[in-house]
């Protein structure tokens, strides 16, 4: 009894090891699918000049013949013209001019009189 406990116990391992390594196998293929592309020598596709260029997914519509096509395109842009991230993008904060600055100032005012 206990022996075929025993032969049952480690088939169980060996079969959770593989099962284990499997899933090593494809967490790997994931990362190495979300890892940032390395910029490379190439020629860039907006302003056409040989430079270190990173590759970059756009997702384009197409509208052609009536129908709508839907791809996901990929350039190739230098360090110059790659387009920034949101993040980037969130952080250029947009100056108040001195006249909006002043009416501000002005509704203030009347909110305290
Ligand atoms: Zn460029």
């Amino acid at each position: 009894m206990s022996l075929f406990d025993d032969h049952f116990a480690s088939k169980n391992a060996a079969s959770a090891r593989a099962w284990a390594m499997d899933n090593d196998k494809n967490g790997d293929r994931k990362g190495k699918r979300h890892e940032p592309a390395a910029p490379k020598m190439g020629i860039c596709d907006k302003c056409h000049k040989e430079a270190l260029v990173r590759s970059f997914r756009t997702r384009q519509t197409d509208m052609g013949d009536g129908a709508a096509s839907f791809g996901t395109v990929v350039k190739y842009y230098c360090e110059d013209c790659a387009p920034k991230s949101r993040a980037q993008k969130d952080a250029e904060v947009p100056q108040l001019t001195s006249k909006q600055v002043k009416n501000l100032m002005k509704s203030a005012k009347k909110g305290l009189l």
